[in-house]
């Protein structure tokens, strides 16, 4: 049987998600006796070009991981699509813009303005910006063009699967990886997870148990150890959150961020978990319930911190 030929790529991402692949282990001896690696910039030494002289449909399979933030990253988003015949989203970045996706909060200039001109560490003589084209003596450079809005993958062109997660269980890029060798994928739009119900159905943890009156950071609270965090007043996203991971954070005192996404059927998973938080306040009082939620530190960052490009706001409006 001919190989398959795979191709992985990485735009808008931490470089989480390229570690996450590795940690298939040995498994990736079985990878590679059914596929052929032609294109993994992080470890194989091909060039775009290599890329762009592929035929079209040519890779049977990329891994995209990273959300979109500049234009060189749709360019590669959209020249990737043309020479593969399926495209995955890997990773929380990729599939729902994830942590970059929050700078959909702000725009541009204010990100700019941040991080050449505000920061304390920052020379502020001259108030220089990147620019997407200089005229150097020698000829122009250019560099991509940042966007104001992160875009998910499948935002800018279409997209057959989904890996969730930041950065991907190992379990979970294997249940895909071995769907995809064993030629037994399933019907597009697929989310591949072991779970496609919340991660509370996968944690311990006793539910329906207490009410809240007070809603803790996790610095300011040792939690019991055998009920539901949300219940103890920890944010934990995990009620608004697919499974698939085995409710891990739960599992060490910590609460989920949300990283699987949101659960089938769902469309804007901030808005899920805030109709869960206010399930379990205990108060029907309108000003008592407003002083518990002053104590949410980073309400949009809490609601939305791997899925705001993906949301129904998408982007903060700003004038
Ligand atoms: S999904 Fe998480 S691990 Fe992967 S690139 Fe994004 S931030 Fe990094
Ligand atoms: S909300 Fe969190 S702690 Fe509570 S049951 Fe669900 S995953 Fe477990």
């Amino acid at each position: 049987m001919a190989k398959l030929k795979l191709a992985l790529y990485w735009a808008a991402s931490c470089g989480g998600c390229e570690i996450a692949q590795l940690l298939i282990g040995d498994k990736i001896l079985k990878l590679v006796e059914a596929a052929d690696i032609v294109f993994w910039p992080v470890a194989i030494d091909a060039k775009y070009k290599d890329v762009e002289e592929m035929p079209d449909q040519s890779i049977d399979v990329c891994l995209f991981n990273g959300a979109i933030r500049n234009s060189e990253q749709e360019h590669m988003a959209r020249m990737l699509r043309e020479k593969s015949k399926i495209m995955i989203a890997y990773g929380a970045c990729a599939c729902r813009g994830g942590i970059p996706g929050l700078g959909n909060l702000h725009n541009r200039q204010q990100i700019f303005d941040t991080v050449y001109r505000e920061t304390a560490s920052t020379d502020r003589n001259g108030n220089v910006f990147p620019q997407a084209s200089y005229q150097a003596p020698e000829g122009e450079l250019t560099i991509p063009v940042f966007y104001d809005t992160v875009s998910t993958l499948n935002q800018i062109v279409d997209v057959e699967y989904y890996i969730p997660g930041c950065p991907p269980e190992e379990k979970t890029t294997w249940l895909a990886l071995e769907a995809l060798i064993q030629g037994k994928l399933p019907p597009k739009g697929t989310v591949i997870s072991h779970n496609v119900k919340a991660v509370c159905d996968d944690c311990a943890r006793k539910r329906n148990v207490k009410k809240i009156k007070k809603i803790y950071r996790t610095y300011e609270l040792i939690p019991e150890p055998e009920i539901c965090l949300l219940e103890q007043g920890l944010l934990c996203v995990g009620i608004a959150t697919r499974g698939g991971c085995g409710a891990l954070c739960p599992q060490a005192n910590m609460p989920c961020t949300g990283c699987y996404g949101a659960v089938e059927g769902v469309i804007d998973q901030g808005a899920h978990f805030l109709s869960a938080v206010a399930s379990v306040i205990d108060s029907k009082d309108e000003n008592e319930i407003g002083t518990i939620l002053k104590d949410v530190y980073d309400p949009a960052g809490t609601c939305y911190r791997y899925s705001l490009p993906d949301s129904l706001v998408r982007r903060a409006s700003i004038k």
